[in-house]
């Protein structure tokens, strides 16, 4: 290992302020959680519904473990499909109107068997250039051009569009930017991508579960067919509180990813309680709006506590609201006299993040009470002002 280097690349880092370490916690996940043996209230988390630690989802698990053991035992395709793995598809084709859905064990497998299963060689990819680095990468591994467009600039989309001699054009976006908080245009997306012919695919991540009148996330919200949009995919990691994700589009899409998706056909199944778990959220998230209304309000609350400190927020009214520092240095720094006043909040660097855009991202759930969202903006005022 000697021609690595490694010593001195993660010095490099260290100097940068651009190394990465874990924070230990010893809770389940939730707003108070046990941080080095200490509590603090968590305003990082993707757990936007407060459904990671709900009774019910438990239950439901326990109960999928009861009754199917913990381990799938192969892929979907041998003998690790269960009826609960297919009840869930059911449901969630129905949840987001679409003819059918295929399950995936992560966000990240999803996006790569999607996208390297549709396109190739011949083929092109365009993606917004602040996509999900699962997308990038799936983009980047299909062998299809690979294109980027500057964030939410649908005319330097048509532009490249227009140019291109592709056989297949995909555009590819995420619903919700998971760093910036913003939705995507889908609405000129959905135009351009019929006026070039190319495949509109929406991530739907932070989206699923949060935005539309009932949950189903930013497709709904913009009030959207699978005609406009072919290609759906959300996750169950974040407002859904459990794991794995989902694909949903036509009876056609669904049967060529079963042949053709590499992270599905080669990977064992989710263990069948966690698709249970799923199933009882998708409960949750239909019957209780309120949730959904309670995180408005959280939003409404900290956008107005945030720019009376003359904090700079992004363009976002989701529940990512990241605060803008800039300097990396800097945002670490508030980041930690967040956390000495029992706060998390982490500080979001390069590379996730472009240069001189390193920022804290708060993140709200419908679990906070608006005394937590009080308490976190007197611990920014105090943090902010200490320079
Ligand atoms: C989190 C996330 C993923 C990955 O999902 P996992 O299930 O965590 O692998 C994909 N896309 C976006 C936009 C995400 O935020």
């Amino acid at each position: 290992m000697k021609n690595f280097e490694l010593k001195s690349a993660l010095e490099l880092l260290k100097q940068q302020g651009l190394y990465r370490s874990r924070k230990i916690i010893d809770s389940p996940q939730g707003v108070n959680i046990k941080l080095d043996g200490r509590e603090v209230i968590n305003f990082c988390s993707n757990d936007y519904l407060g459904l990671a630690n709900h009774p019910h989802v438990i239950q439901a698990f326990k109960k999928g473990v009861d009754q199917y053991g913990v381990g799938s035992g192969s892929a979907h395709l041998i003998c690790g499909h269960s009826t609960a793995h297919h009840v869930l598809e059911t449901q969630l084709a129905e949840f987001t109107n679409r003819d059918r859905a295929l399950l995936f064990s992560t966000g990240y497998m999803a996006n790569m068997g999607v996208i390297t299963a549709l396109v190739g060689k011949k083929d092109a990819v365009f993606e917004d250039k602040l996509n999900h680095a699962s997308l990038m990468d799936a983009g980047l591994l299909s062998g299809a051009k690979f294109q980027r467009y500057l964030h939410q600039n649908v005319d330097q989309l048509q532009t490249k569009l227009a140019r291109s001699t592709a056989a297949k054009k995909m555009i590819i976006t995420d619903g919700v930017f998971s760093m910036d908080g913003d939705v995507a245009p889908l609405d000129q997306l959905v135009t351009t991508s019929k006026k070039y012919m190319a495949a509109l695919m929406v991530d739907d991540a932070h989206g699923f579960g949060v935005l539309g009148k009932t949950g189903a996330g930013v497709i709904e919200q913009f009030n959207l067919t699978t005609t406009d949009v072919p290609i759906l995919m959300g996750t169950f990691g974040k407002a859904f509180g459990t794991a794995g994700a989902f694909v949903a589009g036509s009876e056609d899409l669904i049967e060529t990813l079963i042949q053709k998706a590499r992270t599905y056909i080669y990977t064992t199944a989710m263990p069948a309680a966690i698709t249970k778990a799923t199933s009882a959220s998708l409960t949750i998230i239909i019957n209780e709006p309120e949730r959904r209304e309670k995180l408005l309000v959280l939003i409404k609350q900290f956008q107005q506590g945030a720019k009376a400190l003359g904090l700079t927020l992004m363009p976002s009214e989701t529940p990512i609201q990241p605060i803008l520092m800039g300097d990396t240095k800097k945002a670490l720094a508030i980041s930690q006299k967040l956390l000495e006043q029992g706060f998390l909040v982490t500080a979001i660097r390069p590379p996730t993040v472009p240069k001189n855009k390193a920022r804290l991202r708060v993140t709200l759930s419908a679990n906070h009470s608006e005394k937590d969202v009080d308490g976190l903006l007197m611990a920014l005022r105090k943090a902010t002002l200490i320079k």
